[in-house]
């Protein structure tokens, strides 16, 4: 795909992201559908990009109802009511880029074919309709109403511990910190203003990013610390004591209160496999990963980079909701004991420089096929092979002439075992290319 990436299309504003290109994409999108939702994160440059869009889909006859700034799971949900919704936001990326995702009514972000279908779309420009059939925007008021109340039917009022928020200064602002009062927390706030040029840190929730997050759950003696993206489909938290829960704690955590099915991409931890009944394995990225949900009718999915999807609200990732979610888990659980007793392996990941890395994945798949047993190897992404103590994925990389080994294991025996014998098939191949 020229434009899109497994996120939508992104990039920096003004170089890849042009306006333009947004009303190219606004033909694209309102030539197929006439009722849209559009919305935006808090992002300096979100009115170029909206007005472009805007301009495209009126014009190809569509009508418009503008959401004004809106978390991306907030967007996802109201598109229920539409035929497709248009998120105007570059996630975790630092000011000066933005980007477009669009989503279906069932609240699950386009899929690849989907966005192959607007791809084409872009690239021929269908036929402008008369003057009379151009559509009209208007305001659309009951986003955040109506993902606040869904939350609060899954949820209830009870909850009674004392959280800090970091929304990072992005588009979770406009619900989380009412959302948690409602459900009956003590809130304190950090970075709960929205400010596009995100002036108080990188909006990727990393924990080097969040480091007064993190004080000011020791210092105010909270139960729990919340972090979203700047677009708050993404979360991570910090426990009682200011210790990061990181992705893979989380992962596991949730994963562990939907014991019978769980989707989550082929280099997530094994840890999965031995606290969930069906563990489906995905490829790499949240698209992805509602796929999966969708089509094994699973009851969690994620990702180790604080995207949670829960298909009781809905099919897109939404931090807001896994917020909740974990602050109700951890008045009920002990977060620190429960994530110190999950069991931790040794990781080990190395990029091999490779020009031609299609070929290379090619004839490295054959060889795999040939050598080991098929119930070992998984090709959804890459190729992953399954050993008694641990596994390697294979992997190339989706932007760079690199070829990414990872591997875990039980112990750094196992894993040197492990690594060593995927990096020589890996070179060996190499070799005969
Ligand atoms: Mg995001």
């Amino acid at each position: 795909m020229d434009y899109f990436g497994s996120s939508g299309i992104r990039g920096i504003i003004n170089e890849k992201i042009t306006p333009e290109l947004c009303m190219k994409v606004g033909r694209a999108v309102g030539s197929e559908n006439k009722n849209i939702i559009i919305g935006t994160d808090p992002r300096t440059t979100a009115d170029m990009v909206k007005s472009a869009v805007i301009s495209g889909l009126t014009a190809s006859g569509a009508d418009v109802k503008d959401a004004g700034m809106v978390p991306t799971p907030t967007l996802a949900q109201a598109t229920n009511d539409f035929d497709c919704g248009v998120m105007i936001t570059a996630s975790h990326n630092p000011s000066e880029y933005n980007g477009i995702k669009l989503w279906n009514p069932d609240g699950s972000s386009f899929n690849t074919q989907q966005m192959l279908e607007v791809e084409k779309r872009i690239k021929d420009q269908p036929d402008l309709p008369t003057w009379d059939k151009v559509g009209y925007v208007d305001k659309y008021r009951h986003a955040v109403d109506e993902h606040v109340e869904s939350i609060k039917g899954l949820i209830g009022e009870s909850l009674n511990s004392k959280v800090v928020l970091d929304c990072a200064n992005g588009a979770g602002c406009a619900v989380t910190p009412f959302l948690l009062r409602e459900l009956g927390c003590d809130i304190i706030t950090l970075n709960s203003n929205p400010d596009g040029t995100f002036p108080a840190h990188n909006p990727e929730p990393t924990e080097s990013h969040l480091k007064d997050l993190q004080k000011a759950v020791q210092n105010t003696d909270a139960d729990i610390g919340i972090a979203h993206d700047g677009d708050a489909d993404r979360m991570v938290a910090f426990d009682e004591n200011g210790d990061f829960l990181d992705g893979d704690e989380l992962l596991a955590l949730f994963a562990k209160q939907f014991k019978d099915s769980v989707v989550v991409p082929v280099n997530s931890s094994m840890i999965i496999e031995e606290l969930v009944d069906n563990v489906i394995r995905s490829k790499v990225g949240d698209v992805f990963v509602a796929e999966e949900i969708k089509k094994h009718d699973a009851r969690f999915g994620g990702e180790p980079s604080g995207t949670w999807i829960f298909p009781e609200i809905s099919y897109a990732p939404d931090g807001i909701y896994a917020a909740a979610f974990l602050i109700e888990l951890s008045e009920s659980m002990n977060l620190t004991e429960e994530t110190e007793q999950l069991p931790s392996y040794p990781r080990k990941k190395e990029s091999v420089q490779i020009q031609k890395k299609k070929d290379m994945m090619e004839s490295l798949k054959k060889y795999y096929k040939r050598t080991y047993e098929s119930e070992r190897l998984n090709f959804v992404d890459g190729i992953r092979i399954d050993y008694e103590n641990g596994w390697a994925l294979i992997r190339a990389s989706g932007t760079e002439p690199k070829i990414r080994i990872t591997s875990e294991a039980k112990d750094d025996d196992h894993l040197d075992e492990i690594f060593v014998e995927s990096k020589k098939n890996l070179l060996d191949i190499k070799e005969d290319i």
